[in-house]
């Protein structure tokens, strides 16, 4: 590991599902404090990208490297796996996802929700944990929410309580998928505006969204994926204002 190799960096990524090739050679690097978005048609592989490159999926062919180190397999094409199981649980748990649902286990508090992994997984003391789950849930904006279960929440509550819990694994990368699609649009600024502030304060984040407007405001980078590949990429304040290829901007004028 070295602190000047992108955190997450993906080479040629190949993922099928039985015959159905579904990410065809993707590339895509996030360096420290980048927020990369990815956008793209229903279908395009941008959930299946997210979940590969956190290990959640196996692919068949290209690298994944976390913070300079390649995943390790064994075996090749559909028979390819990740050989290190630790280093499959470094990757995993370094790369915080959320999602569009939530997730949140409808039988736990707030509190309990956030502080379930980094007590389980990570093995960690519950005098450390306990105090850093309710910053991160006054960092979101909910901090009197923590004794409540999720049903008493909000979309917005629910999906910011989702981010605090991947915050609180103290993750070197967020993954988000998709985070405002299942929320009211009076509920989804609240949801932009603490990504907005996770972007400010230079978090590393790949973000697939389907808001354009947050794409543009928050990202250093945007990926446009057209059926398992990259069309076009660039900066934000060039690829939505001067779209180079007819597939974005066939794209870009169906979601305005
Ligand atoms: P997006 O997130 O861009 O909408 P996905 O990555 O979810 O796209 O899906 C890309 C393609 O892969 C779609 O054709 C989808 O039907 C297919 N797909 C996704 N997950 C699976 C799965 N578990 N099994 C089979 N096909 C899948
Ligand atoms: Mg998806």
């Amino acid at each position: 590991m070295t602190d000047t190799a992108p955190v997450i960096e993906i080479r040629d990524l190949h993922k099928s599902y039985g015959q159905l090739e579904v990410l065809k050679g993707v590339d895509i690097t996030a360096r420290k404090g980048d927020v990369v978005s990815l956008i793209g048609s229903s279908g395009s592989g941008k959930s299946t990208l997210l979940r590969c490159a956190n290990l959640l999926e196996d692919s068949q062919q290209g690298d994944i490297l976390f913070c300079g180190e390649p995943v390790s397999w064994k075996g090749t094409g559909a028979g390819r796996h990740p050989s290190d199981r630790k280093q499959v649980m470094r990757i995993r748990t370094n790369l915080s996802m959320v999602f569009q649902q939530f997730n949140l286990w409808a039988h736990m508090t707030i509190l309990q929700n956030v502080m379930e992994a980094p007590l389980t997984v990570l093995g960690r003391d519950r005098a450390e944990v306990e105090p850093a789950a309710r910053a991160y849930l006054d960092k979101v904006g909910i901090g009197d929410k923590a004794d409540a279960f999720p049903a008493q929440l909000s979309g917005g509550q629910q999906q910011r309580a989702a981010i605090a819990r991947a915050l609180c694994m103290e993750p070197k990368a967020l993954l988000f998928d998709e985070p405002t699609s299942a929320l009211d649009p009076e509920l989804e600024q609240e949801v932009v505006r603490v990504i907005q502030a996770l972007a400010e304060e230079g978090r590393t984040m790949i973000l697939v969204t389907h808001d354009m407007k947050m794409a543009r405001d928050v990202s250093d980078h945007v990926v446009f994926l057209h059926q398992g590949r990259i069309e076009e990429q660039g900066a934000p304040a060039r690829l939505f204002t001067d779209p180079k290829t007819d597939r974005l901007r066939g794209f870009l004028s169906s979601t305005l």
